[in-house]
């Protein structure tokens, strides 16, 4: 066998069940179609931390609990920014009111902490500037925000680290039951391996041809606001139920900036977005819409598919709203029946730290002298928008599964995910890129194959 398990897709997913499975004594690869890994989620970089209160089935509700829990402990041992928000959803009618009381029942019925029921008063008590008459409003206490990079990427670094071997730029074909194991076909390689854990939304591999399933698609339409300290809400997450679409979640983020979800049945325009959002928070500069992007999702209670562990296979399926917070908990329960079928080992040398980074930011004025005494490239601000050094983006390239796109880069150090969206710094960034990995300015990609940034040189001059 080439491997004991392999993992097909490094989405947050897979780099989670690749640090979980790196505790113990295996041969694992991961095999990533992309040039990095979390390549997904370009959008925002910030992820509600739920605590189950609206998941339809109780697995869900319980993988997102866990999931909450586990995100804490992570996010001091790996050092990502968890920010606590309380989280208020709110009724506005007697229709939604009742929805609201019935979501309420259901989370204490399954053992959900920390919550209550508050009336408007209370609610204008927490947040003054509510634009909406309010019945009645569920307080959860539990809830929080996190960057779904940071989380993807300690993971998969950790994982790294610890000896998984990530094979970047892979595309698996096909996964073949064979009388003992796996082929996995790539469009490089032909693997053999006991298991395989499955996190790519494919569903047309040979494996899969009897275990097809058809689920009900959502929609979910993203805005990013700018500049949202001039408007309203800037406290906790609100989540709005509304009666004729699903939910629209308010999320402040940093920056003064806010993410607007709209969960709708069927796909919407951007001008109706724009009037749901309207209702809602009121007046709003349409030049402060920063982005507006859709995708769909499933609002569905099976996640982990096992049904063909008996052969060696699980499968992740659907993209759910919440599964950045399910996520460690999937991880975890993956893990686990992995190890019960291979009967291995905890390692005795497993490494469950990060290697050490620098914020600038982040850090007093003390501490960034003493890193630049260090090294001078951390004196050097290249993105001015999020104050991100050259020493950060030197790092970030140089890092255990360094980043090799400008996407990569963005994600580690947040260079050119400010207001000005890189204007100001993307050349400086792919200069520093194409100087580090010792390739043409003309070869530096956004995120994946033909998303050059440069096209060609300008003839007249020598160098670009
Ligand atoms: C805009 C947006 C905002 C969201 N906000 C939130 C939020 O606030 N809170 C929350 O909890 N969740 C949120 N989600 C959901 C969550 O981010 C996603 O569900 C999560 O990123 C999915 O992770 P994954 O690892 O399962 O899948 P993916 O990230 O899709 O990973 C799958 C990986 O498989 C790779 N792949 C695909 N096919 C192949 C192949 N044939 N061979 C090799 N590799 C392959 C892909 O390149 C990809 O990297 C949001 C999602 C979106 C799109």
């Amino acid at each position: 066998m080439d491997y004991d398990v392999l993992i097909l897709g490094g989405g947050i997913v897979g780099c989670s069940i690749a640090y979980e499975l790196s505790k113990y004594s295996l041969n694992i690869a991961l095999i990533e179609k992309d040039y990095d890994i979390a390549n997904d989620v370009a959008f925002i970089n910030s992820s509600i931390v739920s605590d189950g209160i609206n998941c339809k089935s109780i697995f869900a509700a319980r993988l997102e609990y866990m999931g909450n829990n586990i995100i804490r402990e992570l996010s001091s041992k790996f050092n990502i920014n968890f920010q606590k928000k309380d989280h208020l959803i709110i009724s506005d009618d007697d229709q939604s009111e009742k929805r609201l009381l019935n979501l309420y029942e259901k989370a204490l019925s399954r053992g959900i902490k920390n919550i209550g029921i508050l009336n408007e008063r209370d609610v204008l008590k927490i947040e003054p500037d509510i634009n909406v008459k309010v019945k009645k409003a569920i307080y959860s206490k539990n809830t929080g925000i996190i960057s779904p990079y940071d989380l993807a990427i300690s993971y998969g670094e950790i994982a790294f680290d610890n000896g998984v071997n990530f094979k970047l730029e892979e595309e698996v074909m096909d996964i073949q039951s064979v009388t003992k194991g796996f082929n996995v076909v790539t469009n490089k390689n032909k693997f053999t391996c006991s298991m395989v854990i499955n996190t790519t939304p494919k569903d047309n591999y040979s494996i899969d041809c009897t275990n097809k399933r058809q689920s009900k698609k959502n929609y979910i339409n993203y805005f990013l606001i700018d500049n949202i300290s001039n408007e309203k809400y800037n406290h906790n997450v609100i989540s709005m139920l509304d009666k004729s679409l699903g939910m629209i979640h308010l999320i402040p983020i940093q920056n003064n900036q806010m993410v607007i979800e709209i969960t709708t049945n069927d796909k919407i325009s951007y001008d109706y977005g724009l009037e749901i959002i309207r209702k809602y928070i009121g007046k709003i500069r349409e030049n402060n819409i920063n982005e507006f992007y859709q995708s769909t999702y499933y609002y569905d209670d099976v996640i982990i598919d096992n049904s063909l562990i008996d052969k060696g296979y699980v499968k992740i399926i659907e993209k759910h709203l919440d599964q950045i917070t399910m996520t460690p908990a999937i991880a975890k329960i993956v893990c686990e029946t992995i190890v019960n079928n291979l009967k291995c080992v905890l390692k005795k040398d497993f490494v469950d730290r990060r290697r050490e980074f620098y914020r600038f930011r982040d850090m007093s004025n003390d501490d960034r002298n003493k890193i630049i005494k260090v090294n001078k490239k951390y004196g050097k601000i290249i993105c001015y928008c999020e104050e991100v050094t050259e020493g950060e983006i030197v790092d970030s390239i140089r890092r255990p599964l360094g980043a090799r796109t400008i996407e990569g880069i963005k994600r580690r150090t947040g260079a050119t995910f400010g207001n000005c969206r890189g204007s100001r710094c993307l050349y400086k960034v792919s200069n520093i890129l194409a100087r580090e990995i010792n390739a043409n300015m003309t070869d530096i990609v956004k995120n994946c194959k033909n998303s050059n940034i440069l096209i060609s040189r300008v003839k007249e001059f020598d160098s670009i």
